[in-house]
């Protein structure tokens, strides 16, 4: 599949809402950006309101809001006015109960309508949004909802009585369960709420009340990708970077039909699955369904769907399928197909242009920065293996760690370093959970340190290197395990792979491999030594990894991304640390 391929890949510019990226972000700043919502008066704001309730009262009404596809088929639309007028029930309903404004209202359903009454029911009440995972074992949901001191526990009669029901004592804090049933004849568990009696029951809530930006919101927890899930705070005012990169980075308007595979379990899910699509105004695909190649690409062209927002892991699992596949479908409707949570290899951009017709964007975000910061966007040429530019509005760099403790500014291009964001972007978070010495480290001056490594080329494009927790060090080199792991990605035989380094007596430490194999393709050393071979001439012999071990499946993440520190510890036979993230395979 590989070969040569130009570093560029010029796209013709459409009329994208961004228009000219340099002359957008000449000409950008927050304010302006702040009037493209409604607000409530006197610089109030809130997210309910700006991604429904005000569509509900304009031409908008009835435009369908989400179009839901359950598992077992039924399909059911609601309308803005619909949505909004569950929201204001929702909004009720905790009025009723008692539940003040500031109290944590968490979510652990799948991808079910009441999941996004309560999101949006919760912020029209000003209390805070917490989405937990709902394929999450009975520990972590109880270790996050202890920590959140959540007050109300949306979720399903039998996630319920599976997970928590046992546990109850151990909630002391949790004031009021509702739950919905899974199936018809599934009877509402003692010591929980009908959630659907209750928001039938309810009236409607006045309105949203007039909230001050830098109210709680959303509490989110992150991935746990490398070390224990932190819960990060975030306010109403994130809601100006929501929309803001919904219509410059997703390019979406009331004419889209919107896919967004994230659940919502995980901050795209919310940021990307909620907010920014509805306050646009679009159409939103939900699909309760797990990945299946088949239904998705059936979604896609049955639907019309115009963006399409997804993640690596995904994509490497469409491209594991082929692309004949994609090519029964007419994906013609496609304008924008967007990735975010790990780096994307330029293969799967290359992969898209073949089997979609266009290029996936990638974008670079995090929990803790709330909505994309860094992004390819429609009509921008795109460098495959680049997470793309700055948003207009937000200052990026790569920064160096001084000796006194600051940080510098590298100005050379292709120079690793820090990536920084000058603190000032709407949808900052406030805090960590419980965690105030561990936020103040993030900052230094007035820039917020990602964590991540990477660099700018002269174009002022980013390229991902690594998390500061997985670059290796290896005879001197400083090797970004992603580098070589797309260079494998190459091989006609890979499916899947995570890189490591191994510690070596007298290297430091020296590239491994771990490698699961496409359909088809078997594990031998013959196949190793073609796949070093093979990395060895992209790389050259000081990147390309020493050692390959096959693996039937790579550890990730519950939301699809490599936990790199678990092949690590693996390999060393040292404790796994907090796996409460962890996919696990039934
Ligand atoms: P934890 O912080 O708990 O270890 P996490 O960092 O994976 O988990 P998230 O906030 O969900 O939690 O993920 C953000 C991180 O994901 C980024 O810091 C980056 O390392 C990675 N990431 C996200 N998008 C991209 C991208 N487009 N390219 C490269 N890396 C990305
Ligand atoms: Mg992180």
């Amino acid at each position: 599949m590989a070969g040569i391929r130009p570093e560029r890949i010029s796209v013709v510019a459409t009329d994208t809402q961004l228009g000219d990226y340099a002359a957008t972000r000449a000409a950008f700043d927050w304010s302006k950006a702040r009037a493209w919502l409604e607000g409530l008066g006197s610089g109030r704001v809130n997210i309910a309101h700006e991604a429904v309730l005000r569509h509900a009262r304009g031409h908008a009404a009835k435009r369908v809001a989400l179009r839901w596809f359950a598992k077992r088929g039924e399909v059911v639309e609601y309308t803005y006015a619909e949505l909004a007028a569950q929201t204001l029930k929702f909004s009720s309903v905790l009025a009723d109960l008692g539940v003040a404004p500031g109290a944590v209202v968490a979510t652990l359903t799948g991808r079910i309508p009441e999941l996004y009454f309560t999101a949006l029911g919760t912020l029209a009440h000003e209390a805070v949004f917490c989405p937990l995972f709902s394929a999450f074992g009975p520990e972590p949901i109880v270790a996050r909802l202890q920590r959140g001191h959540a007050r109300v526990l949306v979720t399903t009669s039998r996630i319920w009585l599976r997970k928590l029901a046992p546990l109850r004592d151990r909630l002391p804090e949790l004031a009021h369960v509702l739950v919905v049933p899974e199936h018809d004849d599934d009877e509402i568990p003692p010591g929980t709420l009908d959630f659907r009696r209750l928001l039938r029951d309810a009236r409607e809530a006045a309105g949203p009340i007039a909230t001050d930006p830098e109210t709680p919101a959303l509490l989110h927890f992150t991935s746990g990708t490398t070390g224990a899930p932190k819960g990060a705070v975030h306010v109403h005012g994130a809601v100006i970077m929501h929309h803001a990169t919904g219509r410059l980075v997703l390019d979406l308007g009331d004419r889209d039909v919107y896919w967004c595979t994230a659940d919502p379990g995980w901050v795209t899910g919310t940021s990307y699955g909620i907010i920014a699509p509805l306050t646009c105004g679009v159409t939103m695909v939900i699909d309760e369904a797990e990945f299946d190649a088949r239904r998705w690409y059936r979604i896609l062209a049955e639907q019309r769907v115009t963006v399409w927002y997804t993640s690596p892991t995904a994509i490497r699992m469409l491209m594991k399928v082929g692309v004949p596949l994609a090519r029964e479908h007419d994906l013609s409707a496609l304008r924008v197909c967007a990735s975010v949570g790990e780096p994307l290899n330029p293969e799967a951009v290359w992969w898209g242009v073949e089997a979609l017709g266009r290029p996936f964007l990638d974008n670079w975000w995090q929990t803790e920065t709330g909505g994309i910061m860094v992004a390819n966007y429609p009509g921008v040429d795109v460098k495959p293996g680049s997470m793309g530019q700055p948003l207009p509005g937000v200052e990026a760099a790569i920064v160096r760690r001084t000796a006194d403790g600051k940080v510098e500014v590298v100005t050379e291009p292709d120079v690793e370093g820090e990536l920084a964001l000058r603190v000032g972007w709407p949808s900052m978070f406030r805090a960590y959970l419980n965690d105030d010495e561990r936020y103040r480290k993030c900052f230094v001056g007035d820039w917020y340190l990602s964590g991540d490594l990477a660099r700018r080329d002269a174009d002022g494009y980013f390229w991902f290197v690594a998390r500061v927790d997985d670059v290796i060090k290896s005879s001197g080199h400083l090797i970004g395990p992603f580098e070589v792991e797309s260079a494998l990605m190459e091989h006609p035989a890979v499916a899947e792979v995570g890189v490591i380094g191994k510690p070596d007596e007298i290297a430091g430490a020296i590239v491994k491999a771990f490698v699961a194999l496409r359909p088809g393709h078997a594990p031998s050393d013959e196949l190793a030594r073609d796949l070093l071979g093979f990395a060895r001439s992209r790389l050259g012999p000081a990147v390309a990894p020493r050692e390959i071990e096959f693996v039937p499946r790579l550890p990730t993440t519950r939301s699809g991304k490599i936990m790199r520190r678990l092949l690590k510890s693996r390999e060393l036979g040292l404790p796994e640390g907090d796996t409460s993230t962890l996919e696990t395979f039934e």
